[in-house]
């Protein structure tokens, strides 16, 4: 008998990361357990007169919204990093080690209608979030202490979000952050010994091999990672490397919201649910340097694991020892892949 990734127990290395995840699928050789809600949507307004993204609300700050018609970005009130606190560090005996950050963060509403989600919302509308991102992107990475911008969305009161009006958030700072950094380190390392992108080769080899390709366009391939952790873990790439979304070209951002609506779209349909996720986009530092290495990408971290109730949680041996699953990446991009593009409430 000889190893079979589909059948034996096995690690399986992120590359971007350089960290390993541990595969069970001799424990997932189970017919398909998912269940489907029953579309029991509670009906949520499209405008909300509590909510303070809404157009024209009040904030706790005193600060009025301006009764925008397509997106609206601002500094978050309740900041975790600020621009203005003085800078230094602590060190004693090389035992207790900090250094002040100094950062911006952001909010920035995708759509003044409080009921949509992406999934819901028209391209065009995409269209215009997308440019607010290129647009915060390019005025952040200007100010000379900054130099890492993140931009996620957090969707779906299981993952923290409190606020269901369609909104994401940019925190920018003055170091860049663990996971980026992480991913900086391998495709640094990838890109001079083999001069292209590590995205790059694994795009070429995963079209290929065509087993864990959600859905392409022209530009983008959305895909199940050779390397997932969570249950339905997705990433959407360009095609072309890109250091940074400033270099997309119009027909690009418009097949990028294509794409982000379309996977956003499969979620939902896959338990009939308005799905919940951390979504966010790496991509290269704002240091001023050239990063030719850096291949950006937005990654989908979503917790459902069998039903609209039933989460995977990273508890036990995956806090303690490993991150763990059962359902194999191959299995994941099949069921989205098999998903109508068209969302359930439409069908
Ligand atoms: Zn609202």
């Amino acid at each position: 008998m000889s190893f079979d990734i589909t059948e034996h127990p096995h690690r399986r290395l992120n590359i971007l990361t350089g960290e390993w995840i541990q595969v069970s699928p001799h424990r997932a050789k189970r017919p398909w357990q998912g269940q489907e809600e029953q579309p029991s949507e509670i009906e949520i307004p499209s405008y909300d007169p509590t909510c303070y993204l809404c157009p024209g609300n009040l904030r706790s700050t005193g600060e009025r919204n301006p009764a925008y018609e397509n997106t609206f970005s601002f500094v978050n009130d309740f900041s975790a990093l600020v621009g203005h606190v003085p800078t230094g560090s602590v060190t004693e005996d090389g035992l207790l080690v900090a250094k002040s950050e100094r950062g911006i963060c952001k909010v920035i509403c995708f759509s003044p209608d409080h009921r949509l989600t992406i999934a819901e919302m028209e391209v065009d509308a995409i269209v215009r979030v997308v440019e607010e991102w290129q647009h915060e992107f390019s005025a952040l990475s200007k100010v000379p202490f900054i130099h890492h911008v993140q931009i996620f969305e957090n969707k779906g009161a299981v993952m923290g979000c409190s606020n269901p009006h369609p909104h994401g958030q940019i925190w920018a700072q003055e170091s860049i952050p663990v996971e980026p950094w992480k991913k900086h380190v391998h495709q640094h390392d990838f890109y001079f010994k083999n001069h292209r992108t590590l995205l790059e080769d694994y795009l070429a080899l995963e079209l290929k091999k065509n087993q864990r390709i959600v859905f392409q366009n022209h530009y983008f391939v959305c895909l199940v990672p050779f390397w997932a952790t969570w249950p339905f873990e997705t990433m959407i790439i360009p095609r072309r490397p890109m250091d940074t979304i400033l270099r997309m070209s119009t027909p690009e951002v418009q097949a990028f919201a294509e794409a982000y609506k379309t996977i956003a779209v499969k979620y939902d349909n896959l338990f009939k649910t308005s799905f919940p996720y951390s979504a966010g986009i790496h991509q290269a530092p704002t240091d001023g340097k050239p990063h030719p290495e850096w291949h950006w990408h937005m990654s989908f971290y979503p917790p459902l694991l069998r039903s609209a109730k039933v989460k995977k949680f990273m508890v036990g041996y995956e806090l303690l020892a490993n991150p763990q699953r059962d359902i194999a990446a191959e299995f994941s991009a099949e069921k989205l892949r098999t998903l109508p593009d068209l969302h359930y409430k439409q069908q």
